[in-house]
């Protein structure tokens, strides 16, 4: 027990002398006298040696030794604290915040507001439906009928078949849902992604967006969609942009017609990107065809109508140069980064 007492003696004294001003230091003081594989918890371990009428005694000493080692500790950590604290590795409340990284709007979602916005002053509202579409919104209300041939113009999603579900190919399924449920007039555009079973590469995707409008109102004629679709091109492109249109061919119009705009990069002199022809394709239009407006139950002897579809990738490509259809989705940061601050 003498020997013991001593021992303790000894040990107080060499924690009274224990000094260091860091985090290690407390920690290595904390696990040499407090761990549980430390010198007090060995010390306990001689209380079953001790005898009877001295193991109070012993007890109290022990104690004695424990809230000395534990103030000890707390010091050395305080120490460290304030060290720290006064190099300034703790933290330096003067520092400037660590700057926010703000994003920016993907070029599609720059485009897109921006038809958004053009067709809004011309009065037209935004229309939006569902990308999983059945086999009725998607084709046979917009006259191809199952087996006809307009089908095979576009290699189809299918989700599920008979009853066919398929991947909206077109956003022209939302006007579809529109025509079903107003009655006219209709003076719409619906902005969205589309999907199309094609091999990926520089020109085609599995999925793209387009903008499509429908205008159908007593009178509305050939001369309306032109001025229209002339207005959009001017406001989006600038006013020294022509257009002009070629004859064509879609089941929802007749008649229907391409419009191309003079080339932007040349201004219709000639140049690799309009391929020498000084023209370039943005989109395709045409009167809505009677049998569509009979379709929903709107009389087509009282009412006309004009559509038009564009694909917002081939706008913004126009607009950006972008060359490559690939790095909408990949992505890229270096290339996003070159759209910060658009809107
Ligand atoms: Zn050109």
């Amino acid at each position: 027990m003498e020997q013991l007492l001593q021992q303790i003696e000894q040990l107080k004294q060499e924690m009274n002398a224990a000094t260091g001003s860091d985090s290690d230091a407390a920690e290595q003081f904390r696990i040499k006298y407090l761990g549980t594989k430390g010198i007090i918890k060995g010390l306990m371990g001689e209380m079953k040696n001790i005898p009877n009428d001295q193991k109070k005694n012993f007890g109290q000493v022990m104690n004695d030794l424990k809230q000395l080692a534990e103030e000890k500790w707390e010091s050395l950590k305080g120490a460290a604290a304030d060290a720290g604290a006064s190099a300034g590795v703790d933290f330096d409340w003067t520092l400037p915040g660590a700057p926010v990284n703000v994003g920016g709007r993907h070029p599609i979602s720059i485009v897109r507001n921006q038809i958004v916005s053009i067709f809004k002053r011309l009065g037209f509202a935004v229309a939006e439906g569902p990308e999983i579409e059945d086999d009725w919104h998607n084709f046979t209300a917009l006259n191809m009928p199952e087996n006809h041939t307009a089908r095979d113009m576009q290699d189809t999603f299918y989700i599920l078949q008979n009853p066919d579900w398929v991947l909206r190919t077109h956003t022209s399924s939302v006007q579809a849902r529109v025509m079903e449920k107003q009655k006219p007039p209709i003076r719409i555009i619906c902005p969205g992604r589309v999907y199309r079973n094609e091999t990926i590469s520089a020109r085609a995707h599995c999925f793209f967006h387009q903008v499509e409008g429908l205008y159908i109102d007593e009178h509305v004629s050939f001369a309306d969609l032109k001025q229209t679709l002339y207005f959009f091109v001017q406001e989006m492109f600038g006013k020294d942009v022509k257009i002009r249109f070629r004859p064509s061919y879609f089941p929802f119009t007749e008649p229907s017609a391409e419009m191309d705009i003079s080339c932007t990069v040349c201004g219709g002199k000639g140049c690799s990107l309009c391929k020498h022809t000084g023209w370039v394709e943005i989109l395709g239009c045409g009167m809505v065809h009677p049998k569509m407006l009979d379709n929903f139950g709107i009389d087509s002897s009282k009412y006309t109508g004009f559509a038009f579809g564009m694909g917002m990738e081939r706008i913004c490509q126009l607009k950006y140069r972008v060359n490559d259809l690939r790095l909408y989705s990949q992505n890229d940061v270096r290339f996003l980064d070159q759209f910060t601050g658009g809107v």
